[in-house]
């Protein structure tokens, strides 16, 4: 087999025909490469035979009989059937759906056979339906054995299959290895043919901290690491550097009513010098909720625009555009600047004037909803392009991101999701990273509190207080609807109760109400014209409600710890003292309790979000599952932490220009190659 036949569609293969290719299709298995990752779940031990006084129904035995028997009944749907014996008992074997001719070859009157497959017990006899293997003594060796176990699908047997995996396998060529002996010693890893030829052959060696299932960990990962730095290269492009004039910066900072945390301070710092540097920004500004990432966005716009450029700041609801719309001008208003706000509801009058006035440059900075950048908009000089509360970008969108805006433009994304360590190089190597870490100090803890549901009476009392005091209550639930299956509350039911106890003073929002029916409600909320606010997890984490300070959350068990840290920093960010109420039901698990404590000791959404990550495993983080991080098929970030520190130094390591044809056969493997050959 030569190297590149790894790469062919699988019907390159020998009895693999249309039908097949499609069945291998559905368990994504195009390529035969495909066949080689697709690694073995588990295995079955036929290699001990049996006796047939010595069967175990339920069982995947082999057998040693003869045959004595061969039945073909005309009658439509009864099932073939043919008689076997060894000197301890008789067995039936039945098949449904086969065809005699096929039947009389696999099975010779009177002949030795060996047969492998489920033992049932059907009317007082013993029996194996369609057994996965027959085979005539001479093959024997080919069946008892431990066999490797793949997952398949419907019209994929087995054997099939196996003849198929281990035609593939047996004849992988001698790859050149991309690391050389030495790093693959030093590292606990197996060199790529052996490790592959292992973890087909038994199961046991995929156990993963195993040389070869580390080695092929290692693989997935750099392949990743090479894709995301050369898409760093790609987006850093020249550009003309900005000329900043701190006064105006200044100026405004001397006008705030607070003074910038030394975080705030040091992530400007580093935004101005990506600003007159002369490549272009692709930074990630990340930050705990409520860290104070506006006011930083804020003061880079202000610096670009006084630079001589346009800006443009995008959102992920109108809401909250309309928010740091407010914001801006109210910040900004010494400067004399122009600041407009578009969203997909700004009637066409007006669009049209902005649209002129963008292009004609006489706008600094439009504020909207993240659908403009969509829209063909034209600025006449944009400078500087952000995103808030970007966590639905994937690396591919980010990429096609970077391309617009022409040749000067900067770009800024801003996240408050907290990613654990291990996992920044994975989803953001292909980005500056600036982390404000502290909060503000004035800022007061939330106190966080736990109740078993069967309390919430003792909540009313308290939640009247709150209301009399002029104070706002969110109510979370996890279902919108109550489940015939899942016991947990939901919002509408939840809602129903509230707003008996509170006339007129609660609202509903969920996932379910269009766009425009919750922005409608947020806006009451906001306006203080309701005072409790039942929901489902939908509320955008940007929007500032100051005088939100209290946070009921149902079932908080159901949540991830990160995703309750989130929720709660909706209350305590105006004066008052936040809380945050967990109700759960009765019986917490040990690991439960664990999380609560967590949550209850800590208000830092990085260490939350890396115990979360110990405690739950990656699959539950907010953010995760569009972020691209989930596609790992091999790699664990609690597993194989080392092996992410690893791949990370082998990556950083590589000088500018990597060669990419000595990766080119890691990178097809992993389906990176088009990603780096675009463009
Ligand atoms: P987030 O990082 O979650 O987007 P915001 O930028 O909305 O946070 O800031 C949250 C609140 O904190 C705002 O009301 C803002 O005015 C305030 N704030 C920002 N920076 C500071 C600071 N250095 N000191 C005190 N309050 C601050
Ligand atoms: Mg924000």
């Amino acid at each position: 087999m030569k190297k590149d036949f790894i790469f062919c569609e699988v019907n390159k293969l020998k009895g693999v025909g249309p039908q097949l290719s499609k069945y291998l299709k559905k368990k994504k298995i195009e390529k035969i490469k495909d066949i080689i990752l697709n690694l073995p779940y588990s295995e079955t031990d036929r290699s001990k035979i049996f006796k047939l006084n010595n069967l175990e129904i339920g069982k995947i035995q082999t057998i040693k009989v003869q045959v004595k028997k061969l039945n073909f009944p005309r009658i439509r749907n009864l099932p073939n059937k043919i008689v076997c014996e060894d000197e301890t008992g008789k067995i039936n074997i039945v098949y449904f759906n086969s065809r005699e001719g096929y039947l009389r070859k696999l099975f010779t009157l009177n002949e030795w056979v060996i047969i492998s497959g489920k033992i049932n017990y059907f009317k007082k006899n013993y029996q194996i339906t369609n057994p996965d293997y027959v085979t005539i003594l001479k093959n024997q060796d080919y069946v008892t054995k431990n066999i490797p176990k793949y997952s398949l699908t419907e019209g994929l047997n087995e054997k099939k299959y196996r003849s198929i995996s281990e035609e593939v396998i047996n004849n992988i060529p001698k790859i050149k290895d991309w690391l050389d002996d030495f790093y693959i010693n030093k590292n606990n890893l197996n060199n790529w043919n052996k490790s592959i030829q292992e973890l087909h052959k038994s199961v046991n060696l995929q156990k993963i901290q195993s040389k070869s299932f580390r080695r092929l960990v290692f693989d997935e990962l750099l392949a990743n690491f090479l894709t995301l730095s050369e898409n760093r290269k790609r987006v850093k492009r020249k550009k003309l550097s900005k000329r900043i004039n701190y006064e105006y910066e200044k100026k405004i900072i001397k006008d705030l009513p607070f003074i910038l945390t030394e975080s705030q301070k040091k992530v400007l710092t580093e935004i101005n010098s990506d600003l007159e540097s002369n490549y272009r920004m692709f930074r990630l500004i990340q930050g705990d909720v409520g860290s104070g990432k506006t006011i930083v966005s804020l003061l880079s716009i202000l610096n670009v625009i006084k630079s001589g450029y346009q800006s443009v700041f995008m959102c992920p609801t109108e809401i909250l555009a309309k928010q740091h719309f407010e914001l801006s001008k109210q910040i900004l208003k010494k400067m004399n600047l122009k600041i407009e706000f578009l969203t997909g509801k700004t009637e066409s009058k007006k669009r049209k004037e902005i649209l002129n006035n963008l292009s004609n440059g006489k706008i600094d900075l439009l504020v909207g909803t993240h659908a403009l950048f969509q829209k063909k908009i034209f600025f006449k000089k944009l400078g500087l392009a952000i995103i808030d509360e970007q966590h639905k970008f994937g690396v591919k969108q980010r990429s096609e991101l970077a391309k617009k805006g022409g040749d000067n433009c900067d770009v800024i994304l801003m996240s408050a999701t907290p990613i654990p360590r291990t996992m920044m190089m994975s989803l953001y190597g292909d980005m500056d990273v600036s982390k404000i870490t502290e909060k503000p100090l004035e800022r007061k803890k939330i106190i966080t509190l736990s109740k078993p549901e069967k309390k919430i009476h003792e909540l009313w009392p308290f939640i009247k207080r709150q209301i009399n005091e002029g104070n706002q209550i969110f109510w979370v639930c996890p279902l919108i609807e109550n489940s015939k299956f899942l016991d947990y509350s939901s919002a509408k039911k939840k809602f129903e109760l509230i707003d008996n106890k509170f006339k007129n003073k609660v609202g509903l929002i969920h996932g379910s109400l269009e766009k425009n029916e919750k922005e409608i409600v947020l806006k009451r909320f906001l306006e203080k014209k309701i005072s409790i606010l039942v929901s489902t997890t939908v509320i955008e984490v940007g929007i500032d409600f100051p005088n939100a300070n209290l946070i009921v959350i149902e079932n908080a068990n159901k949540f991830g710890l990160a995703q309750l840290h989130q929720l709660r920093g909706r209350v305590g960010r105006g004066v008052k003292q936040g809380t945050c109420i967990l109700l759960f039901k009765d019986s917490l698990s040990k690991n439960a309790i664990k999380r609560i404590q967590i949550l209850k000791q800590s208000d830092d959404g990085f260490f939350i979000a890396e115990e979360d990550l110990k405690l739950r495993g990656y699959g539950d983080l907010i953010g995760f599952q569009q972020s691209g991080i989930k596609n790992f098929r091999f790699a664990d970030p609690v597993k194989h932490e080392d092996l992410f520190k690893l791949a990370e130094n082998y990556a950083k390591n590589l000088k500018n220009d990597v060669e990419y044809e000595k990766y080119n056969f890691l990178l097809k493997l992993f389906d990176k190659a088009e990603i780096i050959n675009a463009n």
